[in-house]
């Protein structure tokens, strides 16, 4: 992670020596640009809006100011934070766990679909002071009673631009508009699209716009190369830079499910140990699979666009789009997938002769440098 505060440190952030305990043993040194930023005003009770690429940090960046925040002592739901997908939902809430590691009375308790409701309404009967959930879940719950917001002082819209993007908006502004009128409302997003800002002359009192942002919009940490290649030719191409690379843990994107699938199944009869990330899954089946890729049981993770939204894992090393994305932005939440926490990863796009325009829009959005790359030959693939 790029650190631009040469100076700050934790310690000058007027933490708890629970957190900053905790914050240790995570092996944070410093707090990153975003973090430096936005933690001071959270702490102060204000609202804001955090802008700052993938990769940066957010999640600690209101992770810890909420866990600050909260009254022990209360056993009621105090904060809400919403993401847009069950696997960031379960991200976020392991994060905050961590964080919290010291704080033995601060419960924590991720809510989403696809897990039965009736396991999280148990655990919620036992006092959760931050509930980590998709708007989906929360709404049910909302309706159930079996989620209040009467005493909530706190909420947290991660990835807000994502949540929009992925039609969330009417859900948010209900949950919003339960909720009490003196909370706090903070909003995390890469990206600062107009949607954001209505929500924010809505529903912020005076709020500050807290942004960190490179020139690039992408990470500089990630090298990003292209490849042009017949369809027919693609999975030898993937297989040679596999070989070639030998990444640790990567990430393989494909526009459609069906693609997603037929790529799995190719990738594993050639003895790669690959399997699928989609939509189409059970939420038992897609946690499986990301717990077998965190653990490094599967090396290759083929997914599509919104399986794999802000998931976070270290080890990623190289990110590879089977397909082009059909979108910009999507570009660069794929390619965020790797470079993380500081290190370096490599991005491979496929394009065949046809499509080497998209490439330079892609060029231009994102102000960075794609540079050619060649098809391994398979003298360079290590016998
Ligand atoms: P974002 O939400 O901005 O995409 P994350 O919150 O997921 O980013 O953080 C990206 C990675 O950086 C995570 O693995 C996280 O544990 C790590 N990280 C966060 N803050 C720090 C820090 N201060 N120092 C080192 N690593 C950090
Ligand atoms: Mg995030």
């Amino acid at each position: 992670m790029n650190i631009n505060m040469e100076n700050l440190k934790f310690e000058e952030l007027n933490l708890s020596d629970e957190i900053k305990r905790a914050i240790a043993d995570m092996g944070f040194e410093q707090p990153s640009p975003i973090q430096a930023k936005a933690i001071p005003y959270i702490l102060e009770g204000r609202d804001i809006i955090g802008q700052a690429q993938t990769g940066t940090g957010k999640t600690a960046a209101f992770g810890i100011p909420v866990l600050e925040r909260i009254d022990a002592n209360d056993k009621s739901l105090q904060a809400l934070v919403l993401c847009p997908t069950r696997e960031l939902a379960i991200q976020v809430a392991g994060e905050i766990r961590k964080l919290a590691k010291y704080t033995h009375d601060i419960k924590s308790l991720p809510v989403y679909g696809g897990q039965p409701i009736d396991r999280q309404i148990k655990a919620l009967k036992k006092g959760v002071q931050i509930v980590i959930g998709t708007p989906g879940r929360v709404m049910d719950h909302m309706k159930r009673r079996t989620l209040k917001m009467d005493n909530v002082k706190m909420i947290v819209l991660d990835e807000a631009d994502e949540m929009l993007d992925m039609g969330f908006r009417e859900d948010i502004e209900t949950i919003l508009e339960a909720m009490p009128s003196n909370r706090q409302t903070t909003f995390f997003s890469a990206t600062m699209p107009k949607a954001i800002l209505d929500l924010t002359k809505k529903y912020q009192k005076n709020p500050e716009l807290v942004k960190v942002v490179r020139k690039e919009l992408t990470v500089p940490n990630i090298q990003q190369f292209y490849i042009e290649t017949k369809q027919k030719a693609k999975l030898e191409v993937l297989s040679r830079l596999i070989d070639v690379y030998n990444p640790k843990l990567s990430v393989v994107f494909c526009n459609t499910k069906r693609k997603v699938d037929e790529l799995v199944g190719e990738l594993q009869a050639r003895g790669y140990f690959a399997d699928a990330l989609h939509g189409d899954l059970k939420q038992a089946q897609r946690d499986n699979v990301m717990a077998k890729f965190r653990s490094g049981t599967i090396e290759i993770l083929v997914a599509t666009d919104v399986a794999a939204r802000g998931i976070d894992v270290d080890d990623v090393e190289c990110v590879f789009n089977y397909d082009i994305p059909q979108d910009d932005e999507y570009y660069v939440h794929r390619i965020g997938r790797t470079g993380r926490a500081g290190r370096t990863g490599r991005a491979f796009s496929f394009v065949s002769g046809k499509e080497i325009y998209k490439l330079r829009d892609i060029k231009k959005y994102t102000k960075t440098k794609i540079v050619r790359h060649d098809i391994p030959s398979l003298s360079d693939v290590e016998e």
